[in-house]
């Protein structure tokens, strides 16, 4: 770790207000980045002008980026809008072509964060130069991953750092494509207070329908500010098509956004309990899930019954089963009446499900 190193928010001059990166997912066409770059300065909210050139695709064969011949459009863009311009850069070599273009902040990929030979590679690429870099946190929720990545560019002689948040990669059902699981970038906040912090809407919610919704606690999390991404057409866009929006409806989305007064003093425990809460709900809907698993598990034993005639309350069973919920909620902490309480109403459902299973015909 470098100490003498010293990041800033100032960097970004918010001065109170929030910062807007907007832009296609992809750079697909110069009419489709100027019509774009056109449409989001005159909005007045944006303050850096997004667009993939090169894009890390999951799978081979699908879009991967215009390359290098997409920078000369962003940069028309730049010269007649006067937005500043960012791209993702995951290779040296995607460093030397975007700072040879003129592109005012790199950005690190989620699919990069993860990767600390890439990151380091990109780093030794930056070092000495003093560009700014937004890094977004890796496609897993492993915050040691997202704050390496900061280290590294901090080692590098990188001054100017912003950190963006798109979510976390999740296998159990989930309304979001990404995870927002906030207690870790609130943590990064945490260990980090001087690097402002970026919400990703677009990549958290993979739809357009939340984009407000999760900007808008993003701010009232005290975020610095949101990148979204916007494309004139977005149900033909290229890549990620599904949660891209117009410019006039980013622009609707960031007018509607409250900015709300946030007291010095007040945000630390604003920040826990919104920490705290994020966390009780993440349970509250794990909790479901396996209950509802058990639940399924109860249904299969219904059937099991049914085919060989066995009545649902086997007394035995039931004792063991709340001796053994009792015991293992004193364990964790649960009282022995809770305990009860809790495997009685679970026990309910169970049997509920099973007679309706005896009743039916199948
Ligand atoms: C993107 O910003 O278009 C992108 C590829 O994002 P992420 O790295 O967050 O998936
Ligand atoms: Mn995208």
């Amino acid at each position: 770790m470098n100490q003498q190193v010293k990041t800033r928010k100032s960097w970004l001059k918010l001065e109170g207000r929030k910062l807007v990166i907007s832009g296609p997912c992809s750079a697909e066409s110069e009419e489709q980045i100027l019509e774009t770059a056109r449409a989001l300065a005159q909005g007045g909210h944006v303050d850096y002008f997004r667009a993939g050139v090169w894009k890390p695709r999951t799978m081979p064969g699908s879009f991967e980026g215009i390359g290098k011949e997409a920078l000369q459009w962003l940069k028309k863009a730049k010269e007649e809008t006067g937005l500043k311009i960012t791209v993702e850069v995951a290779t040296p070599q995607h460093v030397y072509e975007a700072i040879k273009a003129g592109v005012d902040v790199l950005w690190i990929g989620a699919r990069t964060t993860v990767n600390p030979f890439a990151v380091q590679d990109i780093a030794d690429a930056v070092a000495g130069l003093d560009i700014p870099i937004f890094i977004k946190n890796p496609i897993n929720p492993d915050i040691k991953l997202w704050m390496g990545a900061v280290e590294r560019f901090k080692k590098a002689g990188i001054t100017r750092i912003g950190l963006v948040h798109r979510g976390f990669s999740y296998l159990g059902e989930t309304k979001y494509r990404n995870r927002p699981q906030w207690q870790i970038p609130i943590e990064m906040m945490v260990t980090y207070p001087d690097l402002p912090m970026i919400c990703d809407p677009s990549h958290i919610c993979g739809n357009r329908t939340m984009l407000h919704e999760v900007a808008q606690k993003a701010i009232d999390l005290n975020f610095d500010g949101v990148m979204l991404e916007s494309h004139p057409n977005p149900d033909e866009a290229w890549s990620d098509a599904k949660q891209q929006v117009t410019p006039s409806r980013l622009n609707e989305i960031l007018d509607q956004l409250v900015l709300r007064e946030s007291r010095q003093d007040d945000e630390l425990i604003q920040n826990n309990l919104e920490l705290l809460r994020g966390e009780i709900d993440e349970i509250d809907a794990d909790l479901l899930a396996i209950l509802g698993k058990r639940m399924n598990v109860a249904k299969r034993i219904g059937h099991f019954k049914k085919e060989r005639n066995i009545t649902i309350l086997q007394q035995a069973r039931w004792e063991e089963i709340v001796q053994r919920f009792i015991e293992l909620g004193l364990a964790n902490g649960l009282s022995r009446s809770f305990a009860i309480k809790l495997i009685t109403a679970i026990h309910d459902e169970s049997i509920n499900n099973q007679e309706k299973i005896f009743r039916s015909e199948e």
